[in-house]
């Protein structure tokens, strides 16, 4: 190939593209707008994932770090945290991947559009024949590297859902940035626990992330007994927000769930429901009044911790051709598997290069980003779609069509949300996930086969 392979982030899905790469022998770029690996696995990083490291190590990047001989390959069985998750497996996988004939990761490197070189979104003679022109916006200012192809690891991280139920920041919102939080707030840390304790703090979301964010408030309310926790929900219930019915796998989640449950229920958090958040206003007292579309209002609120999901970038990807499902943001054809309505963890049919192609040839949206709106990714997945993306644009049509999506028996569900040992070691009990019974061991499987 001319041009290098450029790959859109350092997180555990665009290494694995690029340990893919390496292995293959194909040139390649890795441009992560953070300063180092797996910076946005950073902003979680005292969360302790729901997956093992087994489930957490690419395939191709355990191969190479072992074949280095430097690498303290971590427990198979034990859970990481964000932390541990980069410290001991990215930082040094993108370290050797650097080091790679061929290979390159550039740190600071935000991209800021892709293109083909010389055409515009419209023109379509010769499209396919010519490179990708990559804009990179880093520390020397704005560059221009050609690639020959462009996979698109860039996750969905940086973009949170707003607080506000129309999908736009509320009214106020913006202006009242400083007492509002997207994400998971480490309660661990005595700098933020002061933050919160003895306040009024209001939670929105419904997801795990929000569950673990309820447990580590309500943790601070058993401790400072002025600590008053609302929690937001756009459902009528908040048993709904544990789940359906009597078939939700939800009702297994491990102790996460039951703490959240525990904590719904137990008079520390007030629960409102059917709230869909229209406005923001700063009372005369600073704190926050809080009103939802039909007039109800939460007022001296001092903190609101906004966990309501996150939606992909396409920002940057203006001046190529996608094809996306109109709700999710997803690669179309897994949309209907992931659909939050309707998926169920692990469940997911084996997909590769062809499901995730787009309409501009040469160009995967992969990883966290390839599900949209969706909050169901796994590590896991990502690994076996970069393995297939990064076969194909090698030319190796029968590796790239050989799928093998290899899960524990259990299934693991993303959204993690414990802070400890002990959750963890509840995890560990309940079979590290909400997709039921637990397994012994994590076992392989080999899910299927895509056809040719
Ligand atoms: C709290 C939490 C817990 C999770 N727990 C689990 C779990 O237990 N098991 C599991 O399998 N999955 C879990 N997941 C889901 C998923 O595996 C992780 O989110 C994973 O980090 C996704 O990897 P990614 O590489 O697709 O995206 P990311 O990890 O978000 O990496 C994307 C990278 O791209 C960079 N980037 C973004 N925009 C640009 C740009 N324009 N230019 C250059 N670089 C850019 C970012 O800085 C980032 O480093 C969890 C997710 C969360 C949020």
């Amino acid at each position: 190939m001319q041009h290098p392979v450029i790959i859109i982030g350092a997180g555990p899905i665009g290494l694995a593209a690029a340990a893919n790469a390496a292995e293959r022998g194909m040139d390649f770029v890795v441009l992560e707008a953070g300063p180092d690996a797996g910076s946005t696995v950073g902003e979680w990083a005292h969360v302790r994932l729901f997956s093992s490291w087994f489930e957490l190590i690419d395939p191709a990047a355990r191969r190479l770090l072992e074949a280095a001989g430097t690498w303290p390959a971590p427990e198979s069985d034990a859970y990481p945290t964000g932390r541990e998750w980069r410290t001991a497996y990215l930082q040094p996988l993108a370290d050797l991947l650097h080091a790679t004939a061929g290979g390159s990761v550039r740190y600071d490197s935000r991209v800021v559009g892709v293109g083909r070189a010389g055409r515009d979104l419209m023109v379509d003679s010769g499209r396919e024949n010519d490179p990708f022109a990559v804009h990179v916006e880093g520390p020397q200012g704005r560059e221009r590297l050609l690639g020959s192809a462009v996979v698109d690891a860039s996750g969905t991280w940086t973009r949170p859902n707003p607080l506000g139920a129309d999908g736009y920041p509320a009214l106020g919102e913006t202006e009242n940035a400083a007492r509002i939080t997207y994400g998971i707030p480490d309660f661990r840390d005595p700098v933020v626990a002061a933050r919160y304790a003895g306040k009024h703090v209001a939670v929105a979301g419904k997801g795990a992330s929000a569950q673990g964010v309820l447990v580590g408030l309500a943790r601070l309310a058993r401790e400072d007994a002025a600590t008053r926790v609302s929690w937001l929900l756009r459902r009528p219930s908040v048993g709904d927000a544990f789940g359906g019915g009597d078939n939700d796998q939800l009702e297994q989640r491990g102790k996460l769930g039951q703490d959240a449950r525990a904590a719904a229920t137990s008079g520390l958090v007030t629960n409102v429901t059917q709230f869909r958040t229209q406005s923001v206003t700063a009372q005369d007292d600073g704190r926050l009044s809080i009103t939802s579309g039909t007039g109800q209002q939460i007022s001296d609120v001092d903190e609101v911790i906004v966990v309501t999901g996150f939606r992909p970038d396409f920002g940057f990807l203006s001046e190529v051709r996608l094809d996306l499902d109109p709700a999710l943001g997803a690669t179309r054809v897994l949309a209907d598997q992931i659909h939050p309505d309707h998926h169920s963890c692990g469940d997911v049919a084996p997909h590769g290069y062809r499901e995730l192609a787009q309409p501009e040839q040469g160009l995967y949206l992969v990883g966290m980003k390839s599900y949209g709106r969706a909050p169901s990714f796994l590590a896991m997945t990502g690994y076996e779609q970069v393995r297939s993306v990064m076969a194909a644009l090698d030319g190796d049509l029968e590796a790239a069509g050989r799928v093998e999506l290899v899960l524990p028996e259990t299934g693991v569900c993303n959204g993690a949300g414990a802070f400890d040992e002990a959750d963890a070691a509840a995890l560990s009990s309940a079979g590290g996930g909400c997709c039921g019974p637990a397994a012994a061991e994590p076992q392989l499987i080999t899910l299927g086969r895509v056809s040719e």
